[in-house]
């Protein structure tokens, strides 16, 4: 056998995949053990038993294999029959995702086209909403709207959307489900599902659950139960009712992902020692933090209103975002990601979540401004390095 490569060093600053604690890294190099042993169970256990409490509710939580799309699809095929209609809204790349999922269910969609960078207006959506006619119901399944489907946070552009305006608008018609992707939200900020009238939420493991990508979190409110029995969508491995039957007896359906699983324990009992409200906390805190010192160095917020899970940004003009973010990956072997479609080139998305220390945050600071000079000197000419670096170790004494 070859002698082992040293692990690369990087410091992942993406909204996802992202750092990893020691300690995660540490429980996912265990020996593996079989997903039917006694020691499988206790963690499978408590491993639903703790997502309830990051995901706000009463309602059991599922853990599926598969990356966080597989959880948005099952959201969907859960509750849908073919030819319902479904309202998205669309700010960004994971709008068009669910958009585009919907149709090839056979869902009639009704898009609200927002303009990236901006949140949907409830209103919008309470417009449509009133313009069909009250009741789905019927074989035919035609009439009223199935589900109204929004990002909590569009990782696209940074936006955070008005769930919880959403969610008591919603909730006041009987038979139109609200299904939410909080693959940027749950465990980034607060997303109480019961209390904001959530009935399918989704979590992704390697966005604010600090975890490798694989695993998808979900869960349904009692409203969504009520439709799960009659959906007609096609669905096998993403049937929750099998895996509900199958959690009840203590197992998961399919195998186990024994190892993201016990990683994931690993995550919750962090959450736990912490507490999810200091957690929210530290990731408003590195937010702020980006925030006040990328605007000293020019740019400017994209995002309006922007989620504490990660900070999109417009470049100075004349610099392209991809061959900054690229310059910033080679040479400093830091990762922030780059725009996409339209907004590709022109900003730089910077992540909040997972294991980020207050220096890792200091440091991706100074190599912004040195590769800024790199691009442009005239731009950074303003600022005064040391100065920087103390108001930046100021900023969390005083924060
Ligand atoms: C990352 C992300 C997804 C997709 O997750 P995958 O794990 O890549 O399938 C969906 N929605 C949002 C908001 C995301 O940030």
């Amino acid at each position: 056998m070859q002698p082992k490569e040293a692990a690369p060093t990087y410091n992942v600053l993406a909204p996802g995949p992202v750092n990893l604690h020691p300690q995660v890294q540490e429980t996912l190099a265990w020996p593996m053990i079989h997903h039917r042993t006694p020691e499988f169970d206790a963690v499978l256990s408590r491993v639903l038993k703790g997502l309830r409490k990051v995901f706000a509710t009463s309602q059991p939580c599922y853990v599926l294999t598969s990356t966080g799309s597989g959880g948005m699809e099952a959201l969907l095929v859960n509750i849908l029959s073919p030819g319902e209609k479904v309202v998205v809204v669309d700010s960004g790349k994971f709008g068009e995702r669910w958009s585009e999922m919907a149709g090839a269910y056979g869902a009639q969609v009704i898009p609200i086209k927002v303009p990236w960078g901006q949140a949907v207006d409830a209103a919008a959506v309470a417009a449509i909403l009133k313009q069909q006619p009250a009741s789905v119901g019927g074989e035919a399944a035609t009439g009223g709207v199935r589900a109204v489907l929004c990002q909590a946070c569009e990782t696209s552009t940074g936006v955070v959307h008005p769930i919880q305006e959403l969610g008591r608008l919603i909730s006041s018609y009987p038979d139109t489900l609200f299904l939410v992707d909080g693959i940027t939200a749950l465990g980034a900020f607060p997303l109480p599902m019961d209390e904001w009238h959530i009935d399918g939420l989704v979590g992704g493991s390697q966005k604010a659950f600090m975890l490798p990508t694989g695993l998808s979190l979900i869960s349904f409110s009692a409203k969504a139960w009520r439709v799960i029995p009659q959906a007609k969508c096609p669905r096998y491995y993403f049937d929750i009712r099998l895996e509900h039957q199958a959690n009840q007896k203590g197992e998961t359906f399919f195998s186990s992902n024994v190892t993201l699983i016990r990683a994931l324990d690993c995550v919750l009992r962090m959450f736990e020692d912490t507490g999810l409200e200091q957690l929210y906390q530290e990731i408003a805190r590195r937010a702020r933090f980006t925030r006040e010192f990328t605007l000293q160095m020019g740019f400017s917020l994209y995002a309006q209103p922007p989620a504490n899970s990660l900070t999109a940004l417009r470049v100075p003009a004349g610099i392209d975002s991809q061959k900054f973010r690229l310059r910033l990956e080679e040479k400093h072997h830091i990762t922030v990601m780059g725009g996409q479609d339209q907004a590709k080139g022109k900003i730089i998305r910077i992540g909040h979540m997972g294991h980020i220390t207050t220096e890792q945050m200091e440091v991706l600071m100074l190599k912004m401004i040195d590769v800024l000079k790199e691009f442009n000197p005239q731009l950074a000419t303003g600022i005064d390095q040391d100065q920087f670096a103390r108001a930046m170790r100021g900023f969390w004494r005083h924060d």
